[in-house]
C-alpha cells in the first residue's frame, strides 16, 4: 500500500513556486495531496524595499532576505501549499553578477552538501512525485540550474534507497504558449517590449517535448494573488501587469516534461499522479 500521495516541487527563490507550479500546488492540495514546497534560497539578491536594486547603494541583504520569506509565507497560504522548507542558502545573483563569486551562495556550495539536505527531506515526506526546473534552470540562472542538479543527486538517492520518486518531471513554458500570448497581448492592446514571434533559440520548452498538460483555471485567482504577495519583486514580474481577464489563458495551464516514471502512464498526461493513485 502506497503511502500518502506526496507532491514535492523543488524552487530556487522565493517567488518561483508560483508561476509554473502555483496551480498543481493548489489543485492537488485541494483534492487532499500531502503539498511539499522546497525552496533553496533566501531571495537576496532580489529587490530591496523602494525598489533598490542589488548592487545598489542601499541594497540591505538582510532585510530583502525577511521581506522575501514574509511574502513566501503569503503566497504559500493563497496556494494552500501544506508545507514549505528551507534550504535556506544565499542567493548567487544573476548570470555576472557580483554575488556570483562569493563562496556562501547557493551555486557554489556543494552539491554533495545541499543535496544531503534535500534527501533528508525526501526520507522525511516520501514524495512520489518530484519537480524541478530542465538542465538550463528554465532560463539560465545559476540558482536555478542548482536546484536542478540538487534535485536530480537526491532524487537519484533517494530512489536507489526507497524506489521514490515514482516519477520525475521538469516544469515547462511551451514555446507555442508564448507566441499564443503574444498575440493574446497585441489584441488587447496590452504594451509590452518583448518579440514573442522571434523567440530566442534557448527560450522555453519546444512543444514536442512536452508530455504533460495540467489545467489549472479554476486556480488562476489564487495564482494571481500569491503573485501579488511578492509586492517586493512586482518591478521583475510581468505577469502582475496583465488585465485580469487574461490571466485564465495565460495562466490555466501548468505544461511539465516527465523525465523519469516507473510507473504506466498514458499517452496525454494531464494529471502528474497519473498511474499512482
Ligand atoms: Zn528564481
Amino acid at each position: 500500500m502506497e503511502s500518502e500521495l506526496t507532491l514535492m516541487a523543488v524552487h530556487a527563490h522565493p517567488d518561483d513556486e508560483v508561476l509554473s507550479t502555483g496551480g498543481i500546488f493548489a489543485r492537488y492540495a485541494e483534492e487532499g495531496v500531502r503539498t511539499v514546497l522546497v525552496t533553496c534560497t533566501n531571495g537576496e539578491q532580489g529587490d530591496g524595499p523602494g525598489g533598490v536594486k542589488p548592487g545598489e547603494p542601499g541594497h540591505d541583504e538582510d532585510a530583502v532576505r525577511e521581506r522575501r520569506l514574509a511574502e513566501l509565507r503569503d503566497s504559500v497560504a493563497h496556494l494552500g501549499i501544506e508545507h514549505v522548507e528551507l534550504l535556506g542558502y544565499r542567493d548567487s545573483g544573476m548570470v555576472g553578477w557580483d554575488a556570483n563569486t562569493r563562496d556562501d551562495v547557493f551555486a557554489n556550495i556543494p552539491l554533495a552538501q545541499s543535496a544531503a539536505k534535500l534527501t533528508a527531506l525526501m526520507d522525511k515526506y516520501r514524495p512520489q512525485v518530484l519537480v524541478t526546473y530542465d538542465e538550463n534552470g528554465g532560463y539560465g540562472h545559476p540558482d536555478h540550474i542548482q536546484a536542478h542538479r540538487v534535485a536530480v543527486v537526491a532524487a537519484e538517492a533517494q530512489r536507489e534507497r526507497r524506489g521514490l520518486p515514482h516519477k520525475l518531471y521538469h516544469t515547462a513554458m511551451p514555446r507555442s504558449g508564448f507566441r499564443a500570448m503574444g498575440s493574446l497581448l497585441r489584441e488587447a492592446g496590452v504594451e509590452f517590449d518583448f518579440d514573442f514571434d522571434e523567440l530566442p533559440e534557448d527560450f522555453g520548452t519546444p512543444d514536442e517535448k512536452i508530455t504533460t498538460h495540467v489545467d489549472v483555471r479554476s486556480y488562476v485567482d489564487r495564482k494571481r494573488k500569491a503573485l501579488a504577495a511578492h509586492a517586493s519583486q512586482a518591478d521583475n514580474i510581468f505577469f502582475l501587469r496583465l488585465p485580469d481577464d487574461l490571466l485564465p489563458q495565460v495562466l490555466g495551464t501548468e505544461a511539465f516534461v516527465r523525465v523519469k516514471s516507473d510507473v504506466a502512464v498514458p499517452d496525454d498526461e494531464d494529471d502528474l499522479f497519473a498511474g499512482i493513485r
